[in-house]
C-alpha cells in the first residue's frame, strides 16, 4: 500500500503544481490566514487579508486591539466574531509565552487560541518545511475514498496517513489534495472518469462522465 500511497502522491504533485492558498510564506501569516479560513473560503480570505495586515501590521497592535475593530477588519468571512477574539488571544500568548514568535512545535502551536492540529500542520508544513499532514475536508474525504484510512476523526486519518506516505511526502498530501478536491474528487459524486489516481483508488463503483443529449 505504501507503494501505491507513494505513486498517487507523486502522481498528483505533477498534476497541481501551485502552492496552497494558504501557503502565505511567513508563519505570522500563515498562522493568521489558516485561522482565518476555517469555514470559509480561501478566497474569501484572501480578499481581507491585505486590508487587515496592513492595519494590525504586528502581534503587539493585534493584542491591544479591540475585538470589535479587528472584527470589523474581517467581517465578511464566516465566524468573524469568534475568529476576531481568537486571533487577539493568539497575539497576546504569542507575545506572553514565545517572545514575540510563532512557536515551531505542534505542542506549543495548538496551545494558541484558535489553532487546532489543521492550522498547526500547515504552519509548520508551509513555514517552518517541518514534515506535517493538515487533514482538512478534502484530504479527510479523499483519504477515506482511496481507501487509505477507515478513520471517522481527522485525527485518526492524520495517524493512519502517517503510517502509509513516507515523511518526505507529508506536506504534498495537503497541498494537492486540496486542489484535487476542488477539481476532480470533489465532494458529493467524484468526477472518477478524470481522475489520474483512479487505478489505485478503492472507491467503487467508480463514476462515469454524464452522458451529453
Ligand atoms: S477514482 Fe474517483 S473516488 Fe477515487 S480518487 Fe479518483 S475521483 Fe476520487
Amino acid at each position: 500500500m505504501t507503494e501505491s500511497a507513494t505513486k498517487v502522491i507523486q502522481t498528483l504533485g505533477k498534476c497541481y503544481t501551485k502552492k496552497g492558498d494558504m501557503d502565505l510564506g511567513s508563519p505570522e501569516d500563515t498562522i493568521l490566514g489558516v485561522l482565518m479560513s476555517a469555514r470559509t473560503t480561501d478566497k474569501q480570505v484572501l480578499r481581507v487579508f491585505p486590508a487587515f495586515r496592513k492595519k494590525f501590521h504586528t502581534w503587539t497592535s493585534l493584542a491591544k486591539a479591540d475585538v470589535a475593530d479587528i472584527a470589523a477588519s474581517i467581517n465578511t468571512i464566516g465566524l468573524y466574531k469568534s475568529k476576531a477574539k481568537a486571533i487577539k488571544g493568539l497575539a497576546q500568548k504569542v507575545l506572553k509565552d514565545f517572545g514575540g514568535k510563532v512557536p515551531r512545535t505542534m505542542g506549543e502551536l495548538t496551545s494558541l487560541p484558535g489553532v487546532g492540529r489543521k492550522t498547526a500542520s500547515c504552519v509548520l508544513s508551509y513555514s517552518f518545511h517541518v514534515p506535517a499532514i493538515a487533514v482538512d475536508t478534502h484530504v479527510f474525504r479523499i483519504v477515506r475514498r482511496l481507501g487509505w484510512s477507515k478513520g471517522k476523526t481527522p485525527e485518526k486519518v492524520e495517524q493512519d496517513l502517517k503510517r502509509l506516505v513516507p515523511e518526505r511526502l507529508w506536506g504534498e498530501i495537503n497541498r494537492t489534495m486540496v486542489q484535487f478536491g476542488r477539481d476532480i474528487c470533489i465532494g458529493g459524486t467524484p468526477r472518477c472518469w478524470k481522475c489520474p489516481v483512479a487505478k489505485w483508488c478503492a472507491f467503487t463503483p467508480k463514476t462515469s462522465a454524464p452522458k451529453t443529449a
